[in-house]
């Protein structure tokens, strides 16, 4: 027999008037949920398809646009961040960001250049950043062990979210942030349309001791640094506050996905070989990795949808635009969702509620859906950059470092802005409150606290 879940939190004394249901527990699920904790009105449950908050998963780094989008969200999950982001450990100036070189080929181990943002470059180990997220979510909100199998969104009654061990929940509107392999995009864009596409990449991951990498490759190896070279680049930055190098080995010329799953084991010989030839310090972190149980991590996209939405189901994240890691802007854009959505669904009054949510979800959609499948686009010119292989730029140094920072600006904050208003504008929300419209210092990026969370 099915039981409702989180479907009992209106009451006559309560000011909720909306009962939003995020399906995933993964950083953007969680973080929409340190957004909507400051709204009176709206009551959120998560639902996650796994027992507990284990997570795999090595270590993550995302663009500056997605750390200010998480001030803005709420500073719980903006110091949840903080609290488990490593800088580099010895770089020139603290504003540097990545130093990229050329690997392999003519000027092997020669700068390309090096690039520098405001407060500089922060990573952090995934499953650090999703427990200290979990932690500031209360508990009677998130529901483990929760699989959602299908929804039901019929007019006149809350949507019923229908879970793999026959349960149900019931709320006005669901938000799908269910990762790469959606169950909910299949409701929102059909069976046949959005299956993720393989790129053709793959990536071998590594995580080793930073004493033994300082040890055998100086100091300067806990900065974060990207070498690139024919058809493959390898990525090196520090996590941990410091206390393991993560390092992940792109190979943009994998070919075939043969595998069942989407990672697969791989001899290490054949990673040797992809690398003979490049130069001492990318060497130096080929021997640090060498280990018999490597695996190759298949790289995925989700093609540009018609729609992130439809009646009062939503898509966010990987569930909505899956993206290749290479611009680091995976959990960046699903931030900028998280950010747009939050403000948008701030804006809900208790006039009609389903139509009042389709407005919200459908500007959600007319500001979204064109940046972050840009940013799809942006991510796969930027494996090709880093592989050299960029039509008209091929390996001219001059030409990838402007390249690279023409791509970074079109990243740049003032498009947070832009995006909360046109959205507002679009959800026609005459009663929108301005004071939650975000104040965003466009020449520092800040928000300033009471912007921030005070709602
Ligand atoms: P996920 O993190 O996938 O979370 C989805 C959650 O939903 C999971 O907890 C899952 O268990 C749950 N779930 C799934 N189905 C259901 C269901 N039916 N019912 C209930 N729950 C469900 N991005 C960056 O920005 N920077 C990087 O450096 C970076 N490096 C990467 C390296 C690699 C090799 C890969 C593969 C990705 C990388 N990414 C990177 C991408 C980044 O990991 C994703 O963009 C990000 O994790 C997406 O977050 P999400 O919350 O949308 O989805």
């Amino acid at each position: 027999m099915s039981s409702p879940l989180g479907s009992s939190q209106t009451s006559s004394e309560s000011p909720i008037d909306f009962r939003i249901a995020i399906i995933g527990g993964g950083i953007c699920g969680l973080v929409l949920a340190h957004g909507l904790n400051k709204y009176a009105h709206i009551d959120y449950n998560i639902y996650e398809a796994a027992e507990s908050t284990s997570d795999i998963g090595a270590g993550i780094s995302f663009g500056a646009n997605g750390q200010n989008a998480l001030k803005i969200i709420n500073s719980s999950a903006f110091a949840a961040f903080e609290k488990h982001a490593t800088r580099n450990k010895t770089s020139s100036s603290p504003d540097v960001w990545c130093k990229y070189v050329i690997g392999k080929g003519d000027g092997a181990g020669n700068e390309i250049f090096t690039l520098t943002a405001d407060g500089g470059f922060r990573s952090f180990h995934r499953s650090n950043f999703l427990g200290e997220l979990f932690e500031a979510v209360p508990s009677e909100r998130v529901h483990f062990g929760k699989q959602c199998v299908r929804i039901e969104d019929n007019e006149g009654s809350p949507v019923i979210i229908h879970f793999s061990d026959g349960t149900t929940a019931t709320a006005d509107a669901i938000i799908g942030a269910d990762g790469i392999h959606s169950t909910i995009r299949s409701q929102v864009v059909g069976e046949n349309t959005g299956k993720p596409e393989y790129t053709g990449c793959a990536a071998y991951r590594g995580l080793i001791d930073m004493d033994l990498a300082i040890k055998t490759m100086g100091p300067n190896v806990q900065n974060s640094r990207i070498a690139c070279g024919p058809g493959s680049a390898i990525v090196s930055y520090p996590i941990e506050d410091g206390k393991t190098l993560n390092i992940v080995l792109c190979d943009f010329e994998y070919g075939e996905w043969n595998h069942e799953d989407w990672i697969a084991p791989v001899v290490w010989d054949e990673i040797e070989k992809r690398f003979s030839g490049w130069e001492d310090n990318c060497q130096g972190l080929i021997k640090l990795m060498k280990a018999d149980n490597h695996q190759a991590w298949s790289l995925w996209q989700v093609p540009s949808l018609p729609t992130f939405y439809k009646g009062r189901v939503a898509l966010i994240g990987d569930s909505a635009h899956a993206m290749t890691p290479f611009a680091g802007q995976g959990v960046a854009q699903g931030l900028e969702d998280v950010l747009v959505l939050e403000k948008l669904l701030g804006t809900l009054t208790d006039n009609d509620k389903a139509l009042d949510i389709e407005r919200v979800l459908s500007a959600y959609d007319k500001v979204r859906r064109p940046r972050s499948q840009d940013i799809v686009k942006l991510s796969r010119e930027t494996g090709q950059l880093f592989a050299l292989q960029l039509a008209g730029i091929g390996d001219d140094r001059e030409a990838i470092a402007s390249h690279h920072l023409g791509n970074t600006q079109k990243l740049g904050h003032p498009n947070l802005q832009k995006q909360i208003h046109e959205a507002i504008g679009w959800s026609s929300a005459s009663e929108a409150d301005p004071a939650r419209l975000c104040h965003l210092d466009l020449a520092t990026g800040n928000v300033p606290k009471e912007d921030s969370d005070s709602e």
